[in-house]
């Protein structure tokens, strides 16, 4: 298959196969958890074939660096240190960090925002 961009309708389906596939995982997790992880890889297979990115809901759910699907409280802790969000994964000791800058900074905007509002009031 050519490289580069696919077309919408592709991609659309590539989403929600990797949609799927995580689904399953998450239900599998108790009783097969290596199928999970296969389920992970799966899907990251899809991702590399369409040149699309994992699903934003399920892109924090596995490991960047062993490919395991996480469970949180499983086999994999998430913290927040430092303003970033880090999530340990117990099976290869790998630590994933994710700024929330976008949070913060939103949250910024919101204070001036309403610093801007009282000021009018005053006026
Ligand atoms: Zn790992």
């Amino acid at each position: 298959m050519a490289r580069g961009k696919r077309p919408k309708w592709m991609i659309e389906i590539a989403q929600e196969r990797m949609d799927i596939l995580f689904n399953r995982a998450e239900k599998e997790y108790d009783e097969h958890p290596e199928r999970s992880h296969r389920y992970v890889e799966l899907a990251r297979n899809i991702s590399k074939k369409y040149n699309t990115a994992i699903p934003d809901a399920w892109k924090r759910r596995y490991c960047k660096n062993c490919y395991k699907f996480l469970v949180p409280g499983r086999n994999c802790t998430v913290r927040l240190i430092n303003e970033n969000i880090n999530i340990f994964c117990d099976e290869c000791g790998h630590v994933t960090r994710i700024p929330y800058i976008k949070e913060k900074k939103l949250k910024r905007r919101a204070k001036i925002d309403s610093c801007t509002f009282k000021k009018r009031d005053y006026e």
